[in-house]
């Protein structure tokens, strides 16, 4: 079986975000830049179904800059076999991503794509859904375990909703899309960090793709949130409940 695993690069999530003086967007210039924590869970997954002998190659995907293959190389040093990047200097947001992959899910016919439930940076949780819808298939979202039958025509998935867990069992292929308590994914070692770069790597212009790109939305501005207060030391539990009778009305009839 082959499985694709879709990545985004997004900045590192330890790093500080700064926010563009024109309020253009965010400052991506000499930023620490990482793999959307969502799809290392996703690409944990895919390696523990190889090792489990259940999926014999690892494809990952990524739409965006030559820059992206640093990133690429990462997943490669995760345990994906091979890497595409499509390349383009347009940031897309998840429609054109989904169309983008749906041709990439046709070149190289994977019964199982994973992807993340969200992009950290847009917080989108849009583009596995939209990649299900075009493609017709299964969809998984969301999911907190996962069990591929032996004879690989289903996979059962756990979900996490706001009722709790809800079970589905998904006719292959499909697409599923990971939660964080999926797996930890694990560190990489210098070696194979080392293999990564021996591991093949293809760049493919977005226009090859042959995909029609419409702008549906357009940032007008982004800000920084506000500041928070500082926070203050109270001696007991008198004094808490002076602060909250000045600061929280009071509301009649209760
Ligand atoms: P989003 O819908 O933007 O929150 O992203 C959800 C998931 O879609 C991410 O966790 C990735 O797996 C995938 N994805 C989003 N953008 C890209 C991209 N530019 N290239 C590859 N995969 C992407």
């Amino acid at each position: 079986m082959k499985c694709l695993v879709a990545i985004k690069q997004v900045i590192d999530p330890y790093f500080t975000i700064r926010v563009k003086p024109d309020k253009s967007g965010v400052e991506t210039n000499n930023v620490k830049m990482a793999i959307n924590p969502f799809d290392e869970i996703a690409i944990e997954e895919a390696v523990r179904l190889k090792e489990q002998g259940l999926v014999q190659e690892i494809i990952v995907v990524s739409i965006g800059s030559k820059q992206v293959q640093e990133t690429l190389r990462q997943a490669l040093a995760r345990g994906a076999d091979q890497a595409i990047l499509i390349e383009t200097e347009q940031e897309l947001m998840p429609l054109n991503v989904a169309k983008c992959l749906r041709v990439v899910v046709e070149q190289q016919q994977p019964q199982l794509v994973i992807m993340g439930k969200q992009a950290i940076d847009n917080d989108c949780n849009q583009t596995g859904q939209m990649l299900a819808a075009l493609l017709g298939w299964a969809q998984g979202t969301f999911i907190s375990k996962l069990t591929l039958d032996s004879t690989l025509n289903t996979v059962t998935v756990v979900r996490e909703v706001d009722t709790g867990l809800e079970t589905l069992k998904l006719k292959l292929p499909a697409i599923l899309t990971t939660d964080l308590r999926l797996n930890t994914p694990r560190y990489i070692s210098l070696p194979n960090v080392m293999q990564a770069k021996r591991k093949p790597l293809l760049v493919q212009p977005i226009a090859e793709l042959g995909v029609v790109l419409k702008d549906t939305l357009k940032i007008l501005q982004v800000e920084a949130p506000q500041a928070r207060m500082a926070g203050k030391k109270l001696a007991n539990v008198q004094e808490l409940v002076e602060l909250i009778k000045q600061h929280v009305p009071v509301v009649s009839g209760f």
